[in-house]
């Protein structure tokens, strides 16, 4: 706790749901700013489909999807094209409400003109996505997967990836969807809050049977049965650091507007829940990202009708206590001390050997100012990929090259929207208007997105053009200088031309100031 009018800096700061302190200049927090507007189900699905835009191939793990209400018509129109070109197709698709979980107003429909208009799309933004129709199922049942991410450091990019996860069943046997089982949430949605009041749900106190268990037990029955293990964990990193690196630029503008660059202020790291399914072909989707994932290791249990009493959950425990100490000995500040001096004496007790009830069990807590061997402690169940498979991914990140140049010409520190200024200097520092592209078209494209955006937006408090317009913006510059290209070769294009540009204004610059 973080008593009220203390003065002493913290060397870690734990926030309960999001970065919410603005007043913190120095040590670590555990969520970064911006991270639950970024990971909300619409602006995830608007950054997938930027990347599927780009890399079609790359980023299939993400189900189709479309975003309502603005795009009602186009899924309408997408949905009669798909089904004029293969009659035979019989799709299911999902709607959530954005902003929404534990399941909360989701549901299926069959075709369209089912999605709910009355009242609730108006009001309520969703994202309907093509349903997942043909699961893999254990024991006849749908589950997912939670598996939880470390992202360490934004800049330079460091993730990593916890070794067990979660598979959470649903309570009846699975069917693929017909009219008649769709309202059916215990065979539909994984939810553990849904579930968990079904008069089927299992509690049970090995990590391996129940309606809550370990991963690694399910890749033991895969395994089992033959199945390429490896494969399925190496399809999974993949999809989580093409995920990451998908909502990397919108996190790095709200990075700089929070804790601006040159200014005292935190460093941070955030623990994220990936919800993955798996097809019966064993490829994985992503189905969402949680900001904010539980961290309970307890569950309820009713004693007696009305009379509820918290006991401990075993498997949670196995996975998440496993989770918050390697985030912990990640992350500690004593280590980075150590590491500076040379120091050989831990000054306190590692966080671990307060936390970890199974590892106290296992080691002798050290005395204060003892050497706590790492030796000692359970082996890491945090596994680092980035950067270790970075030559792999780096040539997708490409939008993270177009939001370099968003926040380069933002300007004023703390805001994260562009103004009509700020575009006209992108425009005339990259040499980009000539005579079929005159500045006066360069302010009406920047007011059509702008206005569009802000039409639609989620966020009114700035005004100006948000880091997706100009995503937006710049695709519609690159299709005009490069036509015959492919839109990924369009981008590309263009990115270097602009680096180029500035580079070499930068070099001027100089030039003339030493003159
Ligand atoms: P929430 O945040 O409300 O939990 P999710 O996106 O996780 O929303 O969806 C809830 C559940 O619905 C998931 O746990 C999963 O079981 C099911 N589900 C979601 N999207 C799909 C999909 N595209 N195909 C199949 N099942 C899905």
């Amino acid at each position: 706790q973080f008593p009220f009018g203390r003065r002493l800096p913290c060397d870690i700061y734990w926030h309960g749901v999001s970065f919410h302190d603005n007043n913190i200049f120095s040590g670590q927090v555990n969520k970064f700013p911006g991270m639950m507007e970024t990971v909300r189900k619409i602006t995830l699905s608007r950054a997938m489909r930027t990347m599927q835009d780009l890399f079609p191939l790359e980023y299939n793990f993400y189900p189709r999807s479309w975003i309502m209400p603005e795009e009602l018509p186009l899924f309408v129109a997408e949905v009669r094209m798909m089904k004029d070109r293969n009659p035979s197709w019989k799709p299911t698709f999902i709607v959530k409400p954005d902003g929404g979980c534990q399941g909360d107003g989701i549901y299926l429909i069959k075709d369209p003109s089912d999605i709910r208009l009355t009242g609730s799309i108006q009001s309520r933004p969703a994202v309907v996505q093509e349903y997942i129709c043909k699961p893999l199922l254990v024991d006849k049942l749908k589950f997912d997967i939670r598996l939880y991410v470390l992202l360490k450091s934004l800049e330079p990019l460091e993730i990593y990836i916890a070794k067990d996860g979660l598979s959470r069943f649903c309570t009846e046997p699975y069917q693929e969807p017909t009219l008649k089982n769709l309202h059916q949430v215990f065979m539909h949605l994984t939810n553990y809050s849904l579930n968990i009041h079904s008069g089927n749900f299992i509690h049970s106190a090995s990590v391996n049977t129940g309606s809550k268990r370990t991963f690694s037990s399910i890749l033991c029955r895969l395994s089992s049965r033959g199945a390429d293990v490896k494969k399925l964990w190496s399809d999974i990193i993949s999809l989580v650091i093409k995920t990451i690196i998908a909502l990397t630029p919108e996190l790095k503008v709200y990075y700089q507007s929070d804790i601006p660059a040159g200014k005292p202020g935190p460093t941070c790291f955030q623990i994220l829940g990936f919800d993955i399914l798996l097809m019966k072909n064993l490829k994985p989707i992503l189905l969402e990202v949680n900001a904010n994932p539980s961290m309970r290791i307890e569950h309820e249990q009713e004693l007696s009708p009305g009379v509820f009493e918290n006991v401990p959950s075993p498997v949670d425990e196995e996975v998440k206590v496993a989770v918050i100490r390697d985030t912990l000995r990640l992350v500690d500040p004593q280590k980075k001390k150590r590491k500076d001096t040379h120091s050989e004496v831990l000054p306190r007790l590692t966080p671990c050997s307060v936390l970890c009830r199974r590892c106290q069990s296992l080691e002798q807590a050290p005395e204060a100012g003892e050497e706590l061997p790492e030796a000692a402690l359970p082996s890491l169940c945090l596994k680092q990929v980035f950067p270790k498979y970075a030559k792999q991914f780096s040539y997708l990140r490409l939008v993270d090259r177009v939001a370099a140049l968003f926040i380069r010409f933002l300007g004023v520190k703390g805001t994260t929207k562009l103004g009509p200024t700020g575009f006209r200097t992108f425009i005339r520092n990259c040499k980009l208007s000539n005579s079929n592209f005159s500045m006066a078209a360069v302010d009406i494209l920047y007011i059509d997105i702008t206005r569009r955006w802000n039409s639609m937006g989620i966020d009114h408090k700035e005004s100006g053009m948000c880091l997706q317009a100009f995503v937006e913006a710049f695709f519609c510059l690159a299709q005009k200088k490069y036509k015959s290209l492919p839109l990924h070769d369009q981008v590309a294009s263009l990115i270097e031309l602009c680096e180029c540009r500035l580079a070499a204004l930068r070099g001027k610059r100089l030039v003339w100031g030493c003159g």
